[in-house]
């Protein structure tokens, strides 16, 4: 059995008829890299950098940043690593003294991630050059969390370009060809996703937050946790018009939430047009078996029926149908 498994982690990730889709993971910390690896992993599609800053009294140094995540780079031997700058704010809350945070009273429509970051633009440097600094190990890819605006979306790739100039300064090594691109995890950012091409190399769908958003469903308030709809048809329809923008701009785009990690979900993901998924580690081989004994017929047709039905938990039921008759 631990034979076959081996051999199917190797295989790669393909739909019976033929269509790729990459499967990766997501990890909390640089040692979970060679984890995915093992599991088959074909990329790390979401790094969060956010240990490095909770659990600590201080902000972590762009040396202390680099060596994590070099160390992620080196142990996916060549594979992409998708580092997102700092997601603060919201559910993760960091406990510095050098570094005070706020009390809100809306905290996932606060001060969080990419507003904080460029807000404090010496700590967003620092961890952008010890970003840019791993890539010359490896192949690297950066997104910003919470974008709402093309404006935003300039304004981090400014102080990307700021960070590259003062490596190029110290001449320190870094992949030129860096790419970063935008998460879509805020309605705004979806609905007006077409604007955020220009300054993206490729969209990430965070579905936990997207989903919170869209359904103004906190996603850790159990009262309202019935209310939170993977299926609802809201969802089903802005996933299209993201992924339709992605591909008027030539650009990818992969899904990086929870739904992306369920087998039952998958068809659905794959039948709208993403290209990638990303997951925890421990269910990339779940992930892979839906791909592998599917054709992208049968999940155009399913997303086909969601984009026409009007009740999220008959879509469910349909996919629930669906997966049960792959097992
Ligand atoms: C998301 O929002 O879907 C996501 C991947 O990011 P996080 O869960 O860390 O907010
Ligand atoms: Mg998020």
């Amino acid at each position: 059995l631990e034979k076959r498994m081996i051999e199917f982690t190797k295989d790669a990730s393909r739909t019976r008829d033929g269509s790729r889709i990459d499967l990766m993971a997501n990890i909390e910390r640089a040692e979970e890299a060679a984890k995915a690896v093992s599991l088959g992993a074909d990329g790390v599609g979401l790094f969060r950098s956010e240990y490095l800053f909770m659990n600590s009294s201080r902000l972590p140094t762009e040396e202390e940043q680099f060596e994590a995540y070099q160390s992620a780079v080196r142990n996916m031997n060549g594979l992409p690593v998708t580092i997102r700058t700092l997601d603060l704010g919201g559910d993760k809350v960091m406990d510095s003294s050098d570094m005070p945070m706020y009390r809100e009273s809306n905290p996932f429509l606060g001060y969080r991630a990419i507003r904080f970051c460029l807000d404090h633009e010496k700590m967003f440097l620092d961890q952008l050059r010890a970003i840019l600094r791993a890539s010359a190990f490896g192949k690297v890819r950066i997104m910003y969390p919470m974008i709402s605006g093309a404006l935003e979306l300039s304004r981090a790739n400014q102080v990307l370009e700021v960070a590259k100039e003062q490596l190029r300064e110290k001449g320190t090594a870094f992949d030129e060809n860096v790419e970063a691109g935008a998460m879509i995890e805020i309605p705004s950012a979806a609905v007006a996703a077409d604007t955020l091409v220009e300054g993206s190399k490729f969209f990430s769908v965070g579905t936990n937050d997207l989903i919170q958003y869209l359904l103004a469903v906190d996603r850790l308030n159990d009262r309202v946790a019935h209310l939170y709809e993977p299926t609802h048809p809201a969802v089903v329809r802005t996933l299209k018009s993201i992924v339709d923008a992605a591909r008027a701009g030539g650009i990818g785009v992969s899904i990086c939430g929870e739904v992306a990690g369920d087998p039952v979900m998958v068809p659905l993901l794959v039948g709208l047009g993403v290209d990638s998924l990303s997951m925890s580690p421990a269910l990339l081989p779940n992930v892979k078996f839906v791909v592998q004994n599917m054709d992208m017929a049968e999940a155009k047709a399913i997303a086909d029926m969601a984009l026409e039905t009007t009740d999220g938990s008959v879509i469910l039921e349909r996919l629930l149908d669906f997966y049960t008759s792959k097992m």
